[in-house]
C-alpha cells in the first residue's frame, strides 16, 4: 500500500484522478495490516505530509496518515514515540527545519490522534518542556503563532506546574524582541495578529494559574525598566490580559521596592507611555497612570517631572490618530493636571494645540468631538492655573473661544484632584508621616515665633477676594516694596503646593519698629499699621511718579478697599452751633458700653439732662429704629439681619436670617452683638462736666452733643472690638471677655451727602435705599461677614490668634434681586440671602487650615471662654457697588477677571513647588532608609529560587539562561 501511494503521487495523472486514488488508499486503512506494513505507511505519509512540494501532496499525506493512525493506533503509538517526536523538535525532518510550521502541524495531528493513548502523558510532558525550550530560543512572531496554535489545539502541551511561571517570563522576553520588518499595511496587520496570538498564550496560562501573573508582571517590569536596548512595543499587548484588580497591589509592590532604582522606574514609565502607540489593546493607559500615581504617592515626583517633560509632546502627538487617541488623551490629562508646580509642561504643548483643534474639528467623528471637549476643558484648567503669559496663550484662547468653557468650580475641582500632592497616600505605609497639603486646598502660614497675630490678619486679608485679586493684579511693584511683598505672599498662598509657607520676608518688612521680635502683639494694631503703611507707600509712589498733588494721589488701593469716611458733629447746646469734621477711617474701633448702659441684652443710654426734657425715653431696644425727635436729632440704629433679638423685632423684617445666637446663660450679663456695639458707637455723646466743649461761637466751655456718622461705607468694613482696656486700679490692660454675637449680615446706616447746612437731623432708613427729609438722607448698606480674627487669652500681649474666613465671592444675591432694599418686610428675607452662609468657611490657625462653619465661628466663645472675636471683616454686598457714590468700588469689579500674575512670580512659585517636591522625596528616602520595615522585599522578590540570575539580560548568553532554566525547573537535558 505504501508503494502504491508513492506511485500514485509520482504518477503524471491529473489531480482529480489522484484525489480518487488517495481516497481509495484512505478507505483501505480499515483493513488489517502487519506491523511493518503499518510502519511503511506511516513513513510514506509522514514524508508526504512534511516534505510534499505541493499543498495537495501535503494534504494527501495528512489524510492518509490520520486514517491509518486511527485504525492502527498501537502501531502508530509505537511509531510516534517520544524519541521520534524529540527528533522532530530537535532536528526537524531534513530538509524541513525543526522550526518549520509544517512540523508543528504534524505534531498537532499526531498528538491529537494519541490524546488518550497510554503514551500520551510522556508525549505531553516532553512537549511541555520543548515548548518552553522553543520560547527560550526567542522565536519570531511567525513561529510563536504556530506555537500558539499548537497550544490552543492541544492544551496539554501548555507548560504546567513550575514551568508555567518560567514559560510566561520567557514568553515576555520573546515578545520583547518582536519587530515588524515591513512598513506595508498588510504586513503590519499580520504582525499585529501574530503578536496578539503570542500574548494570548499568556492569557491561557494566567487563566489556569493566577499565581503566574505577578511573577510575569515582574518580568515585564524588568524588561521595560532596563535601560539600553528598547524593548518592542508589542509588550503592550500583554497588559490587556492582566486583571485590573491586580493593578493596585502590583503598583504598590513596584513603588515600594527598594531594589528598583529611580532610573529604572523612569525608564519603565516612559516605555509604558510608548505603549500608547500600540493599537487594539486595552488598559495600557490605566496601567501607566496607575504606576505614575503610585510614584506620586511615594513622593518621587522628580521621576514624574522627568517623565512628563520627556513624553508629553509625544503623547499629545498621538491625539492626531483616532486609533490610539483614547488612551493618549487619558494619559495626557493625567500628565498635565498633575504637573501643577510649573507651567513648563503645558507650555511645551502650546504650539501644537491650534493645529490639533483644527484637525479634530475637521475630522468630525465622535472620537474627535469627545477629544475636543476634553482638550478644551484641560486648556481652560491650565490657563486658569498658570496665568501671566498672555503672549503665549493668545493663539490657544483664539482656537478654544467658540467651545463651551467649564465653570470656575469645575476648573478648581479638576485642578485640585489632579495635583501630585493630592494623590492619596493612605495605603502607603512609608508616607503616613508626610503632611499633605490641607484637604481644603488652602495654604497655611508658619508661625515664626508668636507671629499668629500677623498670620491671622494676612489670611483674613487673603480671603478678602476683591482685595486679594486687586493686589495680585498690580503691575510693577518696584516702587511699592511692601505691597510687592504682600503680592508675593498672596501669590504663594494661592499657588504653593506646600501645606504651609513661611512669611519671614513679609514679617521683617511689615512689623512696626516698636514691636518686640518674638513676642505676641495686638493684631488690630498690626492690621492698622499694615494698611497705613501700604496706603502711604502707594501715595508717595504715585506722587513721585506723576508729580500729582497729594489730594489727587490719595486714592490708593487700600483706600478703595478699606477706606470709609465719617463725620463728627458737635452741637453746642447753648447756641446750637454745629461744627463738623470729616475723617477717613480704615476701621471702626468699637467700645463696649459700660455695664450700667445695658439691660435685657442691650444697652440704654443714661438720660442726659440736655436730652431729658421733652424727649422720648430712648434706646430700650437698640434694634428698633428710634427716633430722637428732640431738636431734630435722630439716632440711626444699626440693624442686623438675624441678630439674636431679631425674631421679636417685627419692625425689621420678621424672621431672622441665620446668625449665631449665644447660648442662654442665666446669671450672666446680657450678651451683646456687633450691632449693639455699633449703635453705641453712633449714639450721641453728651459732653458735660469735665468734658465740656469749647464752643467757638460762645467762646466758652459749654455742654454739647457729639454725634458720629458714617458718610461713606468702605468696601471692606473692619470692626475692632475694643476688648482691651487699661485698668487704672490694676495698672494693667484688661480684656473684656464678653461674648459678642456676630451677625452674618450687617446693615450699616450711611449718611448721604447733605443738601443743606442745617442737616444734622436724620431719620432711619425706610422703604427705599434713600430717604430724604430735611435735606439729608441715609442709605443702609448691607455687609456680609467675611472673616473673624479670634483672640485666645487674657491680654493682647499674650495668647494666640486664629482666623475664621470665607470668600464672599459676590454671588450672594438675595432672593428678589434688586428688590432688596425695599424688601424689609419681604418674607424672602427670612431665607438665607442667596447662599450668604452657603460659602465655605475655613479656619486658619498658622500652618493648619481646616474646613469650618459659621456655627463654629459663633460658638467659639461658648466653648472656649477665653477665645473671643476681636477683629471682624465685613464685605459690602455686590449690588451696592453700582450705586451712585460708590463708583470707587465699581472699579474693583473689573479686577475680578483673572489678571495674570507677573511672570517672574509665576516662575518663583514653580521653582519653589519643584523644590518642595524634591524635599518631600528626600524626606521619604531618608525615612525609608531608617525604617526597618522598608527593607523587607516585596512579595514577588521573596521567591527563594532567585530567578534573577538568568532572567537579567546581562547575566549571560541565551544558552546560559536556558541551561539555568533547566536546572531551575528540574528537567534533565535530553
Ligand atoms: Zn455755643
Amino acid at each position: 500500500m505504501d508503494k502504491i501511494l508513492e506511485a500514485v503521487m509520482m504518477s503524471p495523472h491529473s489531480k482529480v484522478v489522484k484525489q480518487g486514488m488517495v481516497r481509495r488508499v484512505v478507505e483501505s486503512a480499515a483493513q488489517p495490516l502487519d506491523g511493518s506494513q503499518c510502519r511503511a505507511m506511516f513513513h510514506v505519509s509522514t514524508r508526504l505530509f512534511l516534505l510534499g512540494e505541493s499543498q495537495f501532496k501535503r494534504d494527501a499525506g495528512r489524510e492518509v496518515l490520520e486514517a491509518f493512525a486511527r485504525h492502527h493506533r498501537p502501531q502508530f503509538e509505537e511509531f510516534f514515540e517520544v524519541r521520534f517526536v524529540l527528533g522532530l523538535l530537535r532536528n526537524g525532518y531534513p530538509p524541513v527545519g525543526r522550526r518549520s510550521p509544517q512540523i508543528f502541524l504534524y505534531l498537532e495531528m499526531g498528538l491529537r490522534c494519541l490524546a488518550d493513548a497510554p503514551s500520551a502523558p510522556d508525549l505531553f510532558h516532553l512537549l511541555q518542556i520543548e515548548v518552553l525550550r522553543i520560547v527560550c530560543e526567542r522565536p519570531g512572531p511567525e513561529l510563536c503563532e504556530q506555537l500558539s496554535r499548537l497550544l490552543s489545539r492541544c492544551p496539554r502541551c501548555v507548560p504546567s506546574g513550575n514551568l508555567q511561571t518560567v514559560f510566561c517570563q520567557q514568553l515576555i522576553q520573546t515578545i520583547r524582541l518582536f519587530q515588524c520588518q515591513s512598513q506595508q499595511d498588510d504586513d503590519i496587520v499580520v504582525f499585529l495578529e501574530r503578536v496578539t496570538k503570542t500574548s494570548g498564550m499568556l492569557q491561557t496560562v494566567w487563566r489556569a494559574n493566577v499565581a503566574a501573573i505577578l511573577p510575569s508582571l515582574k518580568e515585564l517590569f524588568i524588561v521595560i525598566s532596563t535601560p539600553g536596548e528598547v524593548p518592542s512595543n508589542a509588550l503592550a499587548s500583554v497588559v490587556q490580559y492582566v486583571p485590573l484588580e491586580l493593578m493596585e497591589g502590583a503598583v504598590r509592590n513596584l513603588t515600594n521596592d527598594k531594589n528598583i532604582s529611580d532610573a529604572q522606574m523612569l525608564t519603565a514609565i516612559c516605555r509604558m507611555i510608548d505603549w500608547l502607540s500600540w493599537p487594539f489593546t486595552k488598559n495600557t493607559d490605566k496601567w501607566a497612570i496607575a504606576l505614575m500615581k503610585g510614584v506620586a504617592v511615594v513622593k518621587k515626583c522628580v521621576i514624574l517631572i522627568e517623565v512628563t517633560l520627556a513624553k508629553i509632546e509625544e503623547v499629545f502627538a498621538k491625539l492626531f490618530y483616532p486609533i490610539v487617541r483614547e488612551g493618549a488623551l487619558s494619559v495626557l490629562s493625567y500628565l498635565l493636571l498633575s504637573f501643577q508646580q510649573s507651567p513648563e509642561a503645558f507650555h511645551l504643548l502650546l504650539p501644537q494645540i491650534p493645529p490639533l483643534v483644527s484637525c479634530l474639528s475637521a475630522e468630525g467623528s465622535d472620537s474627535a468631538q469627545q477629544c475636543l471637549r476634553q482638550l478644551v476643558e484641560l486648556a481652560h484648567c491650565l490657563l486658569f492655573r498658570f496665568t501671566g503669559f498672555p503672549d503665549l496663550y493668545q493663539p490657544v484662547l483664539e482656537v478654544i473661544k467658540d467651545f463651551p468653557s467649564p465653570s470656575e468650580e469645575r476648573v478648581k475641582q479638576v485642578l485640585s484632584e489632579g495635583a501630585w500632592t493630592a494623590q492619596r497616600a493612605d495605603q502607603v505605609s512609608l508616607c503616613h508621616r508626610l503632611t499633605p497639603k490641607s484637604e481644603t486646598g488652602k495654604t497655611g502660614l508658619v508661625n515664626l515665633g508668636n507671629t499668629c497675630y500677623m498670620n491671622s490678619v494676612i489670611q483674613a486679608l487673603f480671603m478678602a477676594s476683591d482685595f486679594r485679586l486687586a493686589v495680585m493684579a498690580l503691575k510693577n511693584c518696584d516702587l511699592l516694596p511692601l505691597m510687592g511683598k504682600l503680592q508675593r505672599l498672596f501669590a504663594f498662598l494661592e499657588h504653593s503646593q506646600r501645606p504651609a509657607i513661611s512669611p519671614d520676608t513679609f514679617l521683617a518688612a511689615s512689623t512696626p519698629d516698636w514691636f518686640n521680635p518674638g513676642s505676641q502683639q495686638d493684631c488690630s494694631e498690626y492690621l492698622k499699621y499694615l494698611l497705613d503703611r501700604l496706603h502711604e507707600e502707594e501715595k508717595k509712589s504715585s506722587q513721585k511718579v506723576r508729580g500729582q498733588p497729594e489730594n489727587q494721589a490719595g486714592d490708593t488701593l487700600i483706600k478703595r478697599m478699606f477706606g470709609g469716611k465719617m463725620v463728627t458733629r458737635i452741637r453746642c447746646l447753648r447756641c446750637q452751633n454745629v461744627s463738623q469734621k470729616e475723617e477717613a477711617f480704615s476701621d471702626l474701633s468699637l467700645a463696649f458700653p459700660p455695664p450700667n448702659h445695658r439691660r435685657d441684652g442691650s444697652f440704654i443710654l443714661s438720660p442726659s439732662p440736655a436730652l431729658a426734657e421733652g424727649a422720648e425715653p430712648r434706646g430700650t431696644s437698640p434694634s428698633r429704629p428710634e427716633r430722637q425727635e428732640e431738636r431734630g436729632v435722630r439716632v440711626i440704629k444699626v440693624e442686623t439681619v438675624g441678630s439674636l433679638d431679631q425674631a421679636t423685632n417685627k419692625g425689621f423684617g420678621g424672621a431672622p436670617l441665620p446668625a449665631w445666637a449665644p447660648p442662654e446663660r442665666p446669671n450672666s450679663p446680657a450678651s451683646l452683638s456687633v450691632p449693639d456695639l455699633i449703635n453705641f458707637f453712633l449714639t450721641p455723646e453728651m459732653l458735660t462736666g469735665d468734658n465740656k466743649y469749647r464752643c467757638q461761637r460762645c467762646s466758652s466751655l459749654q455742654n454739647a452733643e457729639k454725634v458720629v456718622e458714617v458718610t461713606e461705607g468702605p468696601h471692606y468694613l473692619i470692626l475692632t472690638l475694643l476688648r482691651f482696656s487699661f485698668s487704672l486700679t490694676t495698672m494693667r490692660r484688661r480684656k473684656i471677655l464678653d461674648n459678642v454675637s456676630i451677625p452674618l449680615v450687617l446693615k450699616v446706616p450711611v449718611r448721604l451727602p447733605s443738601r443743606g447746612p442745617e442737616s444734622v437731623g436724620a431719620r432711619e432708613v425706610g422703604s427705599g435705599p434713600e430717604v430724604e427729609r430735611e435735606g439729608s438722607a441715609y442709605v443702609s448698606l448691607t455687609y456680609d461677614l467675611a472673616s473673624v480674627v479670634v483672640h485666645s487669652g487674657l491680654s493682647s500681649e499674650s495668647g494666640h490668634y486664629y482666623c475664621y474666613a470665607r470668600e464672599c465671592d459676590g454671588s450672594e444675591k438675595p432672593p428678589g434681586g434688586g428688590a432688596r432694599e425695599s424688601g424689609w418686610d419681604d418674607p424672602a428675607w427670612a431665607t438665607p440671602a442667596g447662599g450668604a452662609e452657603g460659602t465655605q468657611w475655613y479656619l486658619f490657625n498658622d500652618t493648619r487650615v481646616s474646613y469650618s462653619s459659621f456655627e463654629a465661628v459663633g460658638n467659639v466663645t461658648a466653648h472656649f471662654p477665653k477665645d473671643t472675636a476681636y477683629v471682624t471683616l465685613y464685605q459690602l454686598r455686590p449690588t451696592h457697588r453700582a450705586e451712585p457714590g460708590d463708583c470707587r468700588v465699581v472699579a474693583t469689579e473689573e479686577l475680578h477677571g483673572s489678571e495674570p500674575l507677573e511672570r517672574e512670580l509665576v516662575e518663583a512659585i514653580a521653582k519653589d513647588n519643584t523644590l518642595h517636591l524634591q524635599e518631600q522625596e528626600r524626606g521619604v528616602r531618608h525615612r525609608a532608609a531608617l525604617s526597618p520595615s522598608a527593607a523587607e522585599p516585596p512579595v514577588w522578590l521573596k521567591d527563594p529560587r532567585r530567578r534573577e540570575r538568568w532572567l537579567m539580560p546581562e547575566s549571560g548568553t541565551e544558552e546560559d539562561k536556558m541551561a539555568g532554566c533547566w536546572e531551575q525547573v528540574g528537567v534533565p537535558a535530553l
